[in-house]
């Protein structure tokens, strides 16, 4: 399989050169160039089969030609063994038709590790083979530092730098990102918000210089590796709750687009996927986008949900190019707009094809908070932030025509500041995220100053 890119100016890659690259020189984003099909046997055997086996069968749909299906069972075996639920990704029932799909069960205690776990796996083994060395650079809005960290911390071929947000995330992301000693990983705290942190991380992309001296390597949510390894769930669960013969729907806690653009994978591999929402909290740039006509950067605010407060969602760029029937001019032309003036006019091509499959609903940091209150009450769940979101914007929709599985991105430990202000009487805690607190953390402060990052890394890449 080939990987081209979504603005038509990069050459096609294989998947090892994808998954080590992150972005296309051109810009864009790499989308495989067929989708792969899942066929209806499939999916209904994998009900039967442990979670490591049907990610090893999607991971071969996308990288047959890169590892044997040896490989990608080890792989996966060997990601999957440290996240403390045998489903890895189980399902809990919340009331008829309505379910929570826990994807916070991997060391980090957020959705992050599933495809982390995995990337890592992947790159020591292609590292190995090429005898290559790199430097892995990540933008993170909480969750994916940490993962990262984790993944990727004293392996041997791997360098990693981080950079997050100042003062935007919680004490307890930020400990799993500082507190690892390992003097591969380096944690750099921006002077900026989120969004600030990753036109640094794509800036640095687009100096070939430094992308080649350094070895440059990018694992957000735009390296296609993740937004694969993520499709898997949707399969798992799909699957458990009765597909193919019973279509089913899923949403999605939204951020960068990555994880609700995994669904939209799913689905043209051959889940019956009936809907997906986007959820986003007051950063409603993709819930504007799939109601209105337009796709427009409002102002990023802080809000009880971090990890979603994000004004430009990288994803979406997939979907634009695959509702604009692969155009990649038009793709081009879309997002040039965007980073020059701020926002694009959707087509009404582009308007029909997503309301094939995608609705947005925006949450209030109120409505949040009680739906943490609520699902409490009716449950005895603690749910975090951006689950509540999720949970909140899933109350609109009818759970007859198609189960609603809601996606519960991160353990609310990750979050018990927000939670004690909502929910006081239930303390959100977990052994992993205790056993951090107290631990002494590295990290340096830098501005949102690209050379000034540049500088940094080049230092940490040549130690
Ligand atoms: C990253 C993250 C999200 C958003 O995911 P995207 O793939 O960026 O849309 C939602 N919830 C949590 C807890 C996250 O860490």
């Amino acid at each position: 399989m080939r990987y081209i890119s979504t603005r038509g100016g990069a050459a096609p890659k294989s998947f090892e050169d994808v998954l080590l690259a992150g972005l296309a020189e051109d810009g864009g984003l790499y989308v495989p160039d067929v989708w792969p099909q899942v066929s209806a046997a499939e999916i209904a055997d994998f009900a039967h089969q442990p979670y490591a086996e049907v990610a090893a069968r999607i991971l071969q749909a996308f990288a047959g030609e890169t590892f044997s299906a040896d490989e990608a069972l080890q792989a996966c075996t060997q990601a999957y063994g440290s996240f403390d639920a045998a489903a890895v990704a189980p399902l809990v029932q919340l009331g008829p038709n309505r379910w929570l799909l826990e994807l916070y069960r991997g060391p980090t205690l957020a959705f992050k590790d599933v495809a982390m776990q995995l990337l890592a796996q992947l790159y020591e083994r292609i590292l190995e083979r090429r005898e290559e060395t790199l430097t892995i650079v990540a933008a993170t809005s909480g969750d994916t530092g940490g993962a990262a960290v984790e993944a990727f911390r004293g392996l041997k071929r791997v360098k990693i730098v981080i950079l997050f947000p100042n003062g935007r995330i919680s004490p307890v992301q930020r400990r799993f990102m500082t507190t690892p000693t390992e003097a591969n990983v380096a944690c750099l705290s921006v002077d900026g918000d989120f969004d600030d942190c990753q036109a640094l991380v794509k800036g640095l992309f687009r100096d070939d210089g430094f992308r080649a001296d350094v070895g440059l390597s990018g694992v957000n949510s735009i390296n296609w590796a993740r937004i694969a390894a993520q499709s898997v769930y949707y399969f798992t669960s799909a699957a458990a709750l009765g597909a193919p013969e019973r279509r089913v729907s899923f949403v999605v806690p939204t951020g960068n687009f990555g994880d609700a653009f995994a669904g939209y994978v799913a689905k043209r591999m051959g889940l019956p996927i009936d809907h997906i929402r986007a959820a986003t909290n007051s950063n409603d740039i993709l819930a504007r986008a799939f109601s209105g006509g337009a796709y427009a950067r409002g102002r990023a605010v802080a809000t009880l949900s971090p990890a979603m407060d994000i004004q430009a969602a990288s994803n979406f760029e997939r979907l634009v190019f695959e509702a604009s029937g692969r155009d990649a001019s038009a793709t081009r032309q879309a997002f040039d707009s965007f980073q020059a003036s701020g926002g694009f006019e959707l087509t009404a091509t582009m308007r029909a094809s997503f309301a094939q499959l995608f609705s947005g609903a925006a949450v209030s940091e109120s409505e949040t908070a009680a739906q943490i209150l609520r699902t409490y009450e009716e449950t005895g769940l603690l749910v975090d932030p951006h689950t509540a979101v999720g949970l909140a914007a899933a109350a609109g929709l009818d759970a007859d025509t198609a189960p609603v599985v809601t996606l519960a991105t991160a353990h609310p430990a990750k979050f018990p500041e927000a939670l004690a202000e909502i929910l006081p009487s239930v303390p959100a805690v977990h052994p992993k995220a205790e056993a951090l607190a107290g631990l002494a953390e590295r990290m340096t402060e830098i501005a949102a100053d690209m050379e000034a990052v540049k500088a940094y890394i080049r230092q940490f890449a040549a130690a």
